[in-house]
């Protein structure tokens, strides 16, 4: 064990640090030394239960949902505060347990969190129904209100961003909450639990249950007392979600796999293009939902574009996440680092050819490896049909317009796409037919918390972001009063 140990990494119950139930543990891991810095509380069943307990406890009391919106949203606007103040913190807590440049997770992680509850701090001044004008002889409005108790399920990516993308929109409308982070990467899930509480939410509206998937993540999707699931994660661990919250009739959330291509047109300005290119599949080492790891270039520009990549690619600083230059770090964990060699020997079987890159690196026990581009792989193969996440980029080449949409939209995701092209008119009709949640456009991953994303196909259903995202805690209250 190292220095590093946080305080009190116990679960977080109705406003109270606690150990799980039957005492249980589980470690933490540095990606960027492969060592155990500290362990956490590994709930069970029973401590899922007492989270839901207390978030239905503070519910139904009123002590959340019974404030107005313009009081939740003051104690959301300190909590984006606290997040700022306390930047550094987040900030070194982020890039020690995901392994995240130290830059990137404050530049990236910090600020968005910091932004995303300022904006639903913003939006729950904005809760409204609507009057209606009927037939009838009556007086129609709705009312909109909060669900109940969200249980939140996250993955290990992006942990403080993704959980404040559910939990902001979710208090905002007055909901209470128990969160589930990923296993490997629960420090800031429970920084946050502290962080909220001096904010000013009320004891039981904010549980963290730290602990795996197939224990404590099931026994908060099965839980009666659940009244929303908002789940982000893999494909497969979706499909079974959403197929738990069925059986159970719980409205869901589904924010999952992605495959994105990133599309260059021969009247792109390439040098930009490249920026945006590279940004694209190696930020965040890869593991990013919305990157874009297939790249597609048109057949006039196919040989220049692939040049530049050779030259630009390897100096892109992988290293180390403490240091402020760096610009890729380890993969967050040993087996993610295993399933990009995997898929980087399925490209080579099928003819793929390595531009540059192609190896894990051997630094201090970590999990790197290197920034990767690989060309002229047919469209079937695995590799190019997959989500890889790691800093890994495939490239083929198209010869029409049609072509290009055709193979973007070839795989069964749908979370993102971009096109880099000079032609206004050509941008918009491809953006138009981009089976994508969000489609960038001479750029890659602008994200803003106005902006809704989500996806469509196997990327899942729902929006985070925007007033669709406060919309999805909400329900909606019909009133009709006879006016005879
Ligand atoms: P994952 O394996 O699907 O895990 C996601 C969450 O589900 C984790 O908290 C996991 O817990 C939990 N879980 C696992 N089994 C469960 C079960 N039976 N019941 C309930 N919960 C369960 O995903 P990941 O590997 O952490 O994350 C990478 C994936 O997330 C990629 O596919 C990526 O594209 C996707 N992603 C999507 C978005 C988006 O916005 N669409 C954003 C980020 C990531 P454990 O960690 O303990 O297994």
């Amino acid at each position: 064990m190292t220095t590093f140990e946080i305080d009190p990494g116990r679960l977080f119950i109705g406003g109270q640090w606690r150990e799980a139930a039957d005492g249980a543990r589980t470690e933490v891991v540095d990606p960027s030394r492969g060592a155990v810095v500290t362990t956490v509380a590994e709930a069970g069943a029973a401590d899922v239960d007492a989270a839901v307990r207390a978030a239905r406890e503070a519910f139904d009391s009123g002590r959340w949902s019974g404030l107005s919106g313009r009081e939740r949203g003051r104690i959301l606007y300190r909590v984006a505060e606290l997040i700022r103040e306390n930047a550094d913190e987040i900030a070194r807590l982020e890039s020690l347990d995901v392994g995240k440049p130290i830059t990137l997770a404050h530049a990236v992680d910090v600020t968005n969190a910091a932004n995303d509850y300022e904006y639903f701090a913003s939006l729950a001044y904005t809760l409204d129904g609507a009057q209606r004008e009927t037939p009838l002889n009556a007086l129609a409005y709705t009312r909109r209100g909060p669900l109940g108790v969200v249980a939140a399920i996250t993955p290990f990516n992006f942990p403080l961003i993704l959980a404040g993308s559910k939990i902001a929109p979710a208090l905002a409308a007055g909901n209470t909450v128990v969160h589930k982070p990923a296993d490997e990467t629960p420090l800031s899930a429970l920084y946050m639990a502290g962080l909220l509480q001096r904010a000013g939410v009320p004891d039981g509206v904010v549980n963290v249950v730290t602990g795996s998937g197939p224990v404590a993540g099931e026994a908060l999707l099965r839980h009666p007392g659940v009244d929303k699931i908002a789940f982000t994660g893999s494909t497969a661990i979706g499909r079974h979600a959403a197929s738990v919250a069925g059986e159970n009739l719980k409205p869901v959330t589904m924010e999952l796999g992605g495959n994105a291509a990133h599309i260059v047109f021969e009247d792109a300005d390439l040098e930009k293009a490249v920026g945006a290119v590279i940004k694209g599949f190696v930020f965040n080492t890869g593991q990013f939902c919305m990157g874009g790891p297939r790249l597609l270039v048109a057949r006039p520009v196919y040989a220049t574009l692939l040049n530049i990549l050779a030259d630009a690619v390897p100096g892109v600083p992988v290293g180390d996440p403490r240091k402020p230059e760096t610009v890729i770090g380890p993969m967050a964990a040993e087996r993610h680092l295993r399933k990009v060699e995997e898929y980087v020997a399925i490209a080579r079987k099928d003819g793929g050819r390595v531009v540059c890159g192609g190896e894990r690196i051997e630094l201090d026990g970590g999990y790197y490896y290197q920034p990767t581009v690989i060309a002229d792989l047919p469209n079937d193969s695995r590799a190019v049909q997959e989500e890889i996440f790691g800093p890994v980029l495939t490239v083929q080449a198209f010869d029409t317009e049609d072509e290009a949409v055709a193979l973007a939209n070839s795989t069964p995701y749908g979370l993102a796409s971009g096109v880099q092209t000079g032609d206004l008119a050509r941008a918009h009709r491809v953006a138009d037919r981009l089976q994508a949640g969000i489609v960038w456009v001479n750029d890659w991953a602008m994200l803003d918390p106005a902006v809704p994303f989500g996806g469509v196909k196997d990327s899942g259903f729902g929006r985070e972001y925007g007033p669709e995202a406060l919309a999805a805690y909400t329900k909606v209250k019909s009133v009709v009063v006879s006016l005879d």
